[in-house]
């Protein structure tokens, strides 16, 4: 059985990934309004990402037996100077997420609750992917700078991304 300290943590958990896909979701709208579909296309697929992520904890819980809570969300950011600017405050937020998910580690390993250090694992490796991710998208928009071309042409290849849910024991049994 968790503890009510851990329950409430991944609760709140919840609540943060969620709250990742309002603001991805902000930040496609903000991209949309720079006609920049593909780049909106791009935080739409991470706004679902995100739901996703909250999914895992979600189900997690219900499977230890303990009560999901799903609490308000506040609002997020609308407005960015650029895409990149976008793009840095994706990374920054990866980044917050990435202590978030060590701080539960901790406290999973104190209690040596190892059915949720497991599940935590699979969220340290994706959050080395997330950063990755959003690192390499600002490189690019470094260099292109002024080159709106170049930006035209990232923006296509954003547009092909599509969400699928990546594969783990927990979701290949679902
Ligand atoms: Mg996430």
């Amino acid at each position: 059985m968790l503890s009510e300290k851990l329950v409430q943590k991944i609760n709140n958990q919840i609540k943060y990934e969620l709250y990742s896909a309002h603001l991805y979701y902000a930040m496609a709208a903000y991209c949309d309004s720079q006609d920049l579909p593909g780049f909106a296309n791009f935080f739409k697929v991470q706004a679902e990402e995100e739901r996703f992520h909250a999914s895992k904890f979600y189900d997690f819980l219900n499977r230890m037996d303990a009560r999901v809570l799903i609490y308000g969300l506040e609002e997020p950011k609308n407005d960015y100077s650029s895409v990149l600017d976008a793009f840095k405050a994706s990374l920054d937020h990866e980044k917050s997420v990435t202590k978030r998910i060590y701080a539960l580690t901790d406290i999973a390993t104190e209690e040596k609750e190892h059915a949720t250090i497991s599940l935590l694992k699979w969220f340290i490796d994706e959050q080395v992917e997330e950063e990755d991710m959003f690192n390499g998208i600002i490189k690019k928009l470094q260099r292109i700078g002024n080159d709106s071309a170049a930006l035209y042409m990232l923006d296509d290849e954003l547009a092909q991304r599509t969400f699928t849910p990546p594969a783990s024991p927990d979701t290949a049994a679902q």
